[in-house]
């Protein structure tokens, strides 16, 4: 915890600048592990003794369920203790749609001071760290999708990405443009989605934690300017059982002192040796990653083929198919190559998503571990073809960093697949990521095991909640919760 001088002088600083706008309270917030944004509110007032203190709130939450049922783990649970929110006040940020208020991500400690074992955002700083230590820096940015409805309809008939529905909702898309912008986020990009009143909005890349923040503060902001049009914006993975869900995208790129090495590689499509090795170690990993991505029943009733959901366990140039999109970069943008995982959902806690993958992307690193062959068109429906010439792997490194598809890799980079043998489905339930998530042991190693076992008891709290369940009782459960 920092308790320096410096910490409280800004803090007042900043109470200050708070006072002067009319900011009455700051609403401080972390994800638990079941997805969900929890807070603890202070008057501005109290600012700089938070800043330094920190705020009490009970570790119990670490095993919370999506439906504010309580689990247990090995080392969370029960009423007794407490933990240290303390803001990270170079987040800051006065909220546009929530007039009087401010909000900032919290680390947490323990009543000592000392970092929390199962604090989510001190777990992606650390993998951060990690990264840094080897000279890689990670850029990171989440897509935020959600749909809107009005009274629990969408009255809207705009057609999927189509411009009716950016005119149906005309004031409501430029007021989630204007609050977003006034609060300093960066938007690359806001459009219509396939669902029914279905959006999505991508803001430019961050540092790793900074972009877990960034999926915070725009998923409240929209979830606010939502709400002052008279709508509700529905983040969960599913919305209709059946239908298009919300994914929750992540693009990485990797850089090192100023380089992308997403690019300018002799791997294939251009990537660097180093690239190549960290996204084999993700996709190698997918099936335990996706209990941290994929963390509720109803990711897995997202989860199905051919909704670009990225359900098959294999990487692509472009190929939105592919659980793993690489992009080359526009010849006007070439720093825009980079990597994007798409199994993931807005369920998920983007700390814990961020924190996993670049463990998971060190371990392909540390084993130099290299891709397959990239997969081109949609493996539900072609069985996955290689693309000849793409991949230039010399063979795959042992154990969890490789690509785990089971699929022959080559030499040569010029080997198709032997017909029928299309890229691996990607766990098709939640106890089925389960079971990779628990046996994997560079996973148990980054998160430590009080973090390690929270999660995991929640991913089975959450699973035996759901049992038995019809998959749109599971859909109307969750999707308003997130
Ligand atoms: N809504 C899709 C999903 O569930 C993603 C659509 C897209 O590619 O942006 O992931
Ligand atoms: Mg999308």
């Amino acid at each position: 915890m920092q308790h320096s001088d410096e910490t409280q002088r800004a803090a007042r600083r900043e109470a200050a600048r708070l006072d002067a706008e009319s900011v009455r309270g700051v609403a401080l917030t972390w994800v638990d592990n079941a997805g969900l944004t929890r807070v603890k509110a202070i008057p501005t007032g109290r600012l700089a003794h938070v800043a330094g203190r920190g705020v009490g709130m009970s570790p119990v939450f670490d095993v919370y369920l999506v439906d504010d049922s309580i689990t247990t783990s090995p080392h969370v649970g029960g009423p007794d203790g407490d933990l240290r929110l303390v803001p990270d006040l170079e987040r800051l940020t006065v909220l546009a749609a929530q007039p009087g208020w401010a909000w900032a991500p919290v680390d947490r400690y323990d009543q000592e001071g000392r970092p929390y074992a199962a604090c989510q955002r001190l777990f992606a700083r650390r993998m951060a760290r990690r990264a840094a230590d080897r000279g890689i820096e990670l850029r990171m940015g989440f897509e935020t999708e959600w749909v809107v409805q009005r009274d629990g309809t969408c009255p809207w008939t705009g057609p999927a990405y189509g411009m009716a529905r950016v005119v149906e909702l005309s004031d409501y898309v430029d007021e989630v443009l204007g609050a977003l912008g006034a609060q300093g986020v960066e938007v690359l990009q806001i459009h219509p989605e396939y669902a029914a009143g279905q959006f999505e909005v991508s803001v430019a890349p961050a540092d790793p934690v900074g972009a877990a923040d960034l999926a915070v503060l725009v998923r409240e902001t929209v979830r606010a300017v939502s709400l002052r049009h008279g709508l509700t914006a529905l983040f969960g993975p599913v919305v209709e059982a059946g239908g298009v869900g919300n994914g929750g995208h992540l693009h990485l790129s990797l850089w090192r002192e100023g380089r992308n090495l997403c690019r300018g590689g002799d791997g294939p499509f251009g990537m660097t040796g180093d690239s190549e090795s960290f996204l084999a170690g993700v996709l190698g990993a997918l099936p335990a990653l996706l209990a941290i991505g994929a963390p509720t029943p109803a990711s897995y009733l997202r989860l199905e083929p051919s909704r670009w959901a990225g359900v098959f366990q294999c990487w692509g140039l472009e190929n939105r198919e592919a659980a793993l999109r690489f992009i080359t970069g526009a010849p006007d943008d070439p720093d825009g190559a980079n990597a994007e995982v798409k199994c993931f959902d807005a369920a998920a806690n983007p700390y814990l998503v961020t924190g996993a993958v670049i463990a998971a992307g060190l371990a392909g690193l540390e084993a130099g571990a290299r891709l397959p062959a990239p997969v081109q068109g949609d493996p539900a429906v072609t069985g996955g073809a290689a693309v000849p010439g793409g991949a230039t792997g010399a063979g795959a490194a042992g154990g969890e960093a490789t690509g785990g598809t089971g699929e022959p890799r080559t030499g040569t980079g010029t080997a198709r697949r032997e017909a029928g043998t299309g890229p691996a489905r990607l766990p098709r339930s939640l106890p089925e990521a389960l079971e990779h998530f628990e046996s994997s042991e560079v996973l148990r190693e980054a998160l430590g095991d009080a973090l390690f076992e929270a999660i995991a008891a929640v991913r089975r709290a959450e699973s035996e909640l759901f049992a038995g369940r019809a998959p749109q009782q599971i859909a109307d459960a969750t999707r308003g919760r997130y």
